[in-house]
C-alpha cells in the first residue's frame, strides 16, 4: 500500500475498498447509509457522527464508491495484475468482507448476457479471462491455458468442477478424494483435482457458471456453506516465447481469484468458548491468511504459510514477487456499521 513510498517496491499488496449500493429493499425501507466513499481521495468514512461519536476515515491504494461498475473494478484493480500474471508471475485477487456485502457479486457477477459475450455486470473473473485470451490473440501468441475451481470449507477441499460419476446406484459412485502434497519446492500440489485445458473465454465462462451453481447447491443444503467457505478459481498459462536471439523461452504464470468466507467469521473465532473449535477449524484459513499477508508486509522472518490450507496452497502466489491485491467489499447500511469497522481495520492492516 501507500503510493510511491520505498515500501511499495517491495511488497506487492494492494488493497483497495468497495462499498456496494443500498439495494432495493434497504432503500425501500429508508434504511440510513453509514459509509461516505471518496473516491478521488481514496478515503471511506465511517459515519459515527449518526450516533454522536466522531467519524473515522480510512485510506486504501483505491476506493470504490456505491456507484463504481464492475468495469472499474477491473481496470484500476485487477487488470495490472493480470498483464504481470503474462509476464509469468503467479498473483491472486481476494475478495473479503461481510457476507452480503458483494464479494461473489465483484468476483462473478452475472457472467454473460448472451451466449459468448460479457455482460456490463460481468465481475473480475469473467473480465480477467476475457483480458487475457484479448492480449495473446493480439499477441498471436504461442499459448495453453487450464483453469481450476475448488472450494475449501473446514479445511477441506472440494472440487467444484470434478467430472460427474455416471454410475446407476450413488453407492458405487466415486468420490475422489483430493489431497494436498507439499512439491518439496515450497509449492503445493493438489492431487486428484481436475485440471481444465481451456481453448476460449466462452469454455471458462461455462466452468465458472457450472462451479458457481455447485457452489449455490451447497448452500441449501448445508446451511449457507459459501458464507463459511473460500473459492478459488485459478488460471494457469503457458506462453511460448521466441527471443531476439531465436532462444524458446517458456513463461508460466497463475492467477487465482478468491471468494473468501465471510469476514463476521473472523470476528466470531474470537468470542464464544463453546464454539471455538468450530470457530477455529471453520475460520483457520482465514485467520492464517491474515497473518500471513501481516508477516509479508511487516518483512517477518517467518511467513505462517503451513498454517492452514489456503495459505498453504496460495503460497507460490503469495509473497516474493507474486503481487495480491485485496478487494474488500462493505456495506452502506447503518445496520452493519459495526461489521463494517471490523472489515475496514482488518484490511487496513494488510496494507
Ligand atoms: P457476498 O458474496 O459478499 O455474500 P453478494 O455478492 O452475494 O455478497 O451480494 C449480495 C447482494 O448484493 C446480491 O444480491 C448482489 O447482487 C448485490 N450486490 C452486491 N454488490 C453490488 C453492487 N456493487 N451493485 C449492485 N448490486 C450489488
Ligand atoms: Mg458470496
Amino acid at each position: 500500500g501507500g503510493s510511491g513510498s520505498e515500501k511499495d517496491r517491495e511488497v506487492n499488496v494492494q488493497v483497495v475498498l468497495r462499498c456496494r449500493p443500498l439495494s432495493e429493499e434497504e432503500q425501500k425501507s429508508n434504511v440510513q447509509s453509514a459509509v461516505s466513499c471518496n473516491d478521488l481521495k481514496r478515503e471511506v468514512t465511517v459515519l459515527h457522527s449518526l450516533f454522536k461519536q466522531t467519524d473515522k476515515t480510512f485510506t486504501f491504494d483505491r476506493v470504490f464508491g456505491p456507484k463504481a461498475q464492475q468495469r472499474a473494478i477491473f481496470d484500476h484493480a485487477v487488470a495490472p495484475i493480470v498483464n504481470d500474471v503474462l509476464e509469468g508471475y503467479n498473483c491472486t485477487v481476494f475478495a473479503f468482507g461481510q457476507t452480503g456485502t458483494g464479494k461473489t457479486y465483484t468476483m462473478e457477477g452475472e457472467i454473460r448476457q448472451k451466449v459468448g459475450e460479457l455482460s456490463a455486470t460481468a465481475g473480475v473473473i469473467p473480465r480477467a479471462v476475457r483480458h487475457i485470451f484479448d492480449v495473446l490473440e493480439a499477441r498471436k501468441a504461442d499459448y495453453s491455458m487450464k483453469v481450476t475451481f475448488l472450494e475449501l470449507y473446514n479445511e477441506d477441499i472440494t472440487d467444484l468442477l470434478a467430472i460427474e460419476d455416471q454410475s446407476r446406484f450413488p453407492e458405487d459412485r466415486q468420490k475422489r478424494a483430493i489431497s494436498l502434497m507439499e512439491d518439496g519446492k515450497g509449492g503445493a500440489v493438489i492431487r486428484g483435482l481436475e485440471e481444465i485445458v481451456v481453448y476460449s473465454p466462452s469454455e471458462i465462462y461455462s466452468l465458472l457458471e457450472l462451479g458457481s451453481a455447485r457452489r449455490r447447491t451447497a448452500d441449501t443444503a448445508l446451511n449457507k456453506q459459501s458464507s463459511r467457505s473460500h473459492a478459488v478459481f485459478s488460471v494457469y498459462i503457458h506462453v511460448k516465447e521466441t527471443t531476439a536471439g531465436n532462444q524458446e523461452l517458456m513463461k508460466c504464470g497463475r492467477l487465482n481469484l478468491v471468494d473468501l468466507a465471510g469476514s463476521e467469521n473472523i470476528a466470531r473465532s474470537g468470542a464464544r468458548e463453546g464454539r471455538a473449535r468450530e470457530a477455529g477449524e471453520m475460520n483457520k484459513s482465514l485467520l492464517t491468511l491474515g497473518r500471513v499477508i501481516t508477516a509479508l508486509v511487516e518483512h517477518s522472518v517467518h511467513v505462517p504459510y503451513r498454517d492452514s490450507k489456503l495459505t498453504r496452497l496460495l503460497r507460490e502466489s503469495l509473497g516474493g514477487k507474486a503481487k495480491t491485491c485485496i478487494i474488500a467489499t462493505v456495506s452502506p447500511s447503518i445496520h452493519c456499521l459495526e461489521e463494517t469497522v471490523v472489515t475496514l481495520d482488518y484490511a487496513y492492516r494488510a496494507k
